[in-house]
């Protein structure tokens, strides 16, 4: 049993709300977990010792929404859309077409590149849904496939209706058959619910399957506009709402006595020009928020955490503290994980270490890849 004593930190940002910044601070590593937190001049013996010179450490960013197994590329669609036409999600048949002609190892190469484009962006832990294969086949493949990267693994198949069957026979399909090929690689079960994609009793029905099926719930929702997608989410206990972009006050109301975490994507309204969420009236509310990328091909082709972290604090109301802790504390919330989103006792040494004295300099430094090193589990890599 090795244990590694992380010396010198000038600011540790912990994610644990008990005691969430420590100064001069150190930690200790003991078989993958955090052993130890707090000042360095208390700390214990160890092994080994890794000193940071007064750099920054944070845990690894959890990023609890992703789409990363898809062929092809959308950048024609992104042109067109900062030339002025609107977003729809139309698009994502675009990436549909492509996902079911590419190979299962071109997929999955695809699928490990990002992530890991994202390890070295300082993002430990990560979820990753299919929805771009809308066959049973195929959405069982892209979920086998992102088995092999993840245990956050998502059944989206209702993401969007195919172009060769109608709404009810295809909810009637994801909701029967391909749940059932599905189910064995996923945790979570989703659906997207918005005008155009699927109504609150098409969302219900798939997601009560899911849940049936022993799966977890979570939810796109009020991306678009306003609809039943926060509300369906609370009700049934969902892990988290994504987007909220468009909320009634009584959405705001359901997320803040629910359990249900909401989940905001800056990277989508970035790369879709949209009006930003407002994550300080939830967090006002007394909301539990999370980051994440929604890395996906078609509306926010970003893997940077640190980017979100950068506009949540520009454009949506938050501190850089309250951001940095929705990328990590939260994002691991929004995955029902304790594991993981904060360096505590017990907790997996996932953590990031910044070229940066504090993690304020996420927000304050945008664009800067401010990665110096990251421990996963423990190793560093
Ligand atoms: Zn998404």
């Amino acid at each position: 049993m090795t244990t590694t004593l992380i010396d010198g930190i000038g600011s540790l940002y912990t994610g644990d709300p008990e005691r969430e910044e420590i100064a001069d601070a150190a930690l200790v590593v003991e078989d993958g977990l955090v052993a130890w937190t707090g000042h360095a001049t208390d700390a214990p013996d160890a092994d080994e010792r890794v000193d940071v010179q007064g750099r920054a450490v944070i845990p690894g960013f959890v990023d609890s929404h992703a789409h990363l197994v898809f062929a092809g590329d959308r950048t024609a669609e992104f042109q067109a859309r900062m030339s002025g036409q609107p977003y729809t999600g139309g698009g994502i048949r675009t990436t549909v077409a492509a996902t079911r002609q590419a190979s299962d190892a071109e997929l999955a190469t695809r699928a490990l590149g990002l992530v890991n484009e994202m390890l070295a962006q300082g993002t430990t832990t990560v979820e990753i849904k299919s929805g771009y294969g809308l066959s049973v086949a195929d959405e069982r493949r892209s979920l086998e496939i992102a088995t092999g990267l993840t245990d956050e693994t998502t059944f989206l198949g209702a993401h969007v209706v195919p172009a060769d069957l109608d709404a009810d026979s295809y909810v009637r399909l994801v909701a029967g058959e391909m749940l059932e090929a599905c189910a064995p690689y996923a945790k979570w079960v989703d659906a997207f619910c918005e005008r155009g994609a699927f109504d609150g009793d098409q969302t219900r029905e798939i997601l009560a399957a899911g849940l049936k099926a022993g799966l977890g719930a979570r939810v796109h929702a009020n991306q678009l506009g306003e609809g039943p997608g926060v509300r369906i989410a609370c009700e049934l206990g969902a892990a988290s709402a994504d987007h909220c972009t468009h909320l009634t006050p009584g959405d705001v109301e359901a997320l803040a006595s629910s359990d249900t975490v909401a989940t905001l994507l800056p990277g989508a309204e970035f790369s879709t020009r949209s009006p930003y969420p407002d994550a300080r009236r939830l967090i006002d509310a007394g909301v539990t928020v999370a980051l994440a990328t929604d890395c996906n091909p078609g509306s926010s082709f970003t893997s940077s955490m640190a980017f979100c972290v950068a506009l949540a604090v520009r454009e949506m109301g938050m501190t850089p503290v309250e951001a940095v802790r929705a990328a990590t504390y939260g994002g691991a919330r929004a995955l029902r994980r304790t594991d993981v989103g904060w360096l505590r006792r017990g907790a997996r040494a996932d953590l990031v270490v910044l070229d940066a004295p504090s993690y304020v300099h996420l927000a304050y430094r945008p664009g800067v890849p401010l990665v110096h090193q990251v421990f996963h589990g423990g190793l560093l890599l």
